[in-house]
């Protein structure tokens, strides 16, 4: 029997990790599909405290696993297949590759996946001018052209950040009506670097080695434009991996685990959560690390 299993090795995997470990509570690790999780697939981070010089997203999730394991966490390669949970008695998880494992404590930091247009030009240029985090990526972007794709509070906030950089910012949204909080649809209409394209939807980014500009197709007469534009930061939301957990524990309306208070707690006793897949706010590596922090003290509190 374990005392501590974390699901997921982000930030808040591997802080969760950190401190559990140091707890002398010998965590385990499940890595999931990507080892380090989504920071890995960011080339620069420059807005993680310690690093002025800035850091390789899959450098600073390798340190964070180095910084775990020097104090005793375990990591396992795998893919969680099936998980049986309990309210505060022995969590069981099925792993793909056929083990199982039973733990006093769970503490799930799956994280979530940007929702993509689902283009293949979007897949080719991802990193050459094409992102889903304006904070991670927009300083790359000074005095250029840059469109962000969606309608939500997500592509407002995207939006509105990037005119600190960008010369223009062009929103282009499916249909003739935001989705976004009225407080930020008013601040980004009233920003006279950002401009929207209405009825759209991108149907490919152009560009061979880096972006160039956008083919759009107008909703309402089917008729097809290009925008140029350096960048374009797509912002339609976030999908948290909750699927594993999606009818054993209680999830907002979006998917993402709800948690009690500015706690990691569940409504189940003995399993936590931790950074994105339980933040439909933040979803920054420096949060989701906190997030881990607090998991592994609560979890810690628990088995105590
Ligand atoms: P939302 O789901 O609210 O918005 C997603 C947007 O993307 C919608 O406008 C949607 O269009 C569009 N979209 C989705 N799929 C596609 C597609 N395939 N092609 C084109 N457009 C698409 O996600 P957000 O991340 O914006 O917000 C999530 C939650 O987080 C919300 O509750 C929001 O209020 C909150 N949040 C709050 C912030 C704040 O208060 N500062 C900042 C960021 C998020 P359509 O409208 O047509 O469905």
């Amino acid at each position: 029997m374990e005392k501590i299993v974390i699901i997921g090795s982000g930030p808040a995997g591997y802080t969760a990790a950190v401190y559990a470990a140091r707890a002398n509570l010998k965590p385990l690790i499940i890595s999931g599909n990507t080892i380090g999780g989504l920071l890995t697939q960011t080339s620069e981070v420059e807005n993680f405290p310690g690093f002025p010089a800035g850091i390789n997203g899959y450098e600073l999730t390798m340190k964070m696993q180095e910084q775990a394991e020097k104090f005793g966490a375990r990591l396992e390669i795998a893919v969680v297949e099936k998980l049986e949970l309990s309210n505060g008695g022995v969590q069981k998880i099925t792993l793909d590759n056929g083990s199982v494992i039973e733990t006093q404590a769970l503490i799930i930091a799956t994280g979530a996946t940007p929702r993509w247009l689902g283009l293949e030009s979007e897949e080719r240029l991802k990193n050459c001018g094409v992102s889903a985090c304006a904070t991670c990526d927009g300083a790359f972007f000074e005095d250029m052209k840059v469109v962000v794709a969606g309608g939500g509070d997500s592509a407002m906030e995207e939006a509105l950040f990037l005119t600190k950089f960008a010369s223009e910012v062009i929103v282009v949204h499916r249909r003739n009506e935001l989705r976004a909080s009225k407080i930020m649809a008013d601040r980004a209409m009233a920003n006279e670097k950002i401009r929207f394209v209405w009825n759209s939807q991108i149907v490919e980014i152009l560009g061979d080695s880096e972006v160039s500009g956008i083919k759009v197709r107008n909703n309402a007469d089917n008729s097809e434009s290009v925008i140029e534009c350096q960048g374009v930061f797509v912002a339609l939301g976030h999908v948290p991996a909750t699927g594993l957990v999606k009818d054993q524990i209680e999830l907002d309306e979006s998917g993402f685990i709800k948690l009690q208070g500015g706690t990691s707690l569940t409504n189940l006793a003995g399993v936590f959560a931790a950074g994105d897949c339980a933040d439909p706010r933040y979803r920054q590596a420096i949060t989701a690390a906190g997030a881990g922090c607090r998991a592994a003290i609560d979890a810690e509190r628990y088995l105590g």
